[in-house]
């Protein structure tokens, strides 16, 4: 197998859905490794365990980072390996909800056992959400599978620190918007980048829920935004929408 063909597992964890327009339900996360940006504006700080030196990104960073962290990821061979993960949180009771994270989901779109483990789920009936930040063009014509799937577009703004360039593709966000039924766009804001010209820019002619929530990976640093972001929505009209697993765990891992 390449490189590239690669997939890696950070985690699978059953908890509630913390963000955006399923927020509380309870979810079945798996996160797969590898980001293709670097969001190092969110300013949160790790120390690698790999050389001990200080590493900055975002609150996902032990999944972005493969120089640091891959030898913590688990290789998936096969589809069922995935399937697996998922049936080990299963109750007759309860059919959660499917969330599929990163990193940067969207990197492995094209790999058989990617496609292969949510058409099963799909088929099986589960809702699956797959959290991306919309930087790639899925071909919905080759992979139909996809229009079955919610998007949670976390499109990144210029408070990530990331180059417009590399962390806006219009096209990629416009295809997700038109081709899928209930996908949402979610933005991360704080008091003093609420980035309103830019995201008015982004959504614009397209009409899908924006949900904003403010930035921190502490409830003490959330506290610090969310009275501005919440406001901020209330002027435009967006949806504020908390980040309850940080509000209820920190930044808990497995949360
Ligand atoms: S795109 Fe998301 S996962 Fe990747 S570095 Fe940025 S915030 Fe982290």
């Amino acid at each position: 197998m390449k490189l590239e063909d690669e997939l890696y597992l950070v985690e699978s964890f059953y908890s509630i859905q913390g963000e955006g327009r399923f927020a509380g339900r309870p979810s079945i996360f798996l996160r797969f490794g590898g980001c293709n940006l670097n969001c190092f504006g969110f300013g949160v700080q790790l120390t690698s365990p790999k050389d001990g030196s200080k590493l900055l990104g975002c609150d996902s960073i032990r999944a972005t980072n493969r120089e640091h962290f891959l030898k913590s990821w688990k290789k998936i061979k096969n589809s069922k390996e995935l399937l697996n993960e998922v049936e080990k949180y299963i109750n007759t009771t309860c059919k959660p909800d499917i969330v599929i994270t990163g990193g940067e989901p969207l990197l492995h779109h094209k790999k058989q056992i990617f496609l292969e483990t949510i058409t099963k789920l799909i088929k099986d009936g589960f809702r699956i959400t797959i959290e991306t930040n919309a930087t790639f063009k899925i071909d919905f014509e080759i992979y139909p599978i996809y229009k079955e799937v919610t998007f949670s577009m976390s499109v990144k703004l210029k408070n990530s620190g990331e180059t417009k360039e590399k962390r806006i593709n219009q096209k990629a966000i416009k295809d997700i918007a038109t081709n899928t039924k209930n996908s949402f766009f979610k933005f991360v804001l704080s008091k003093n980048s609420l980035c309103e010209e830019e995201i008015k820019d982004i959504t614009k002619d397209l009409n899908i829920p924006i949900f904003c929530m403010p930035m921190g990976s502490t409830s003490k640093e959330l506290a610090k935004n969310d009275k501005a972001v919440a406001s901020f929505c209330i002027k435009n009209c967006y949806n504020y929408v908390d980040r309850m697993h940080i509000r209820l765990w920190d930044n808990e891992e497995g949360r």
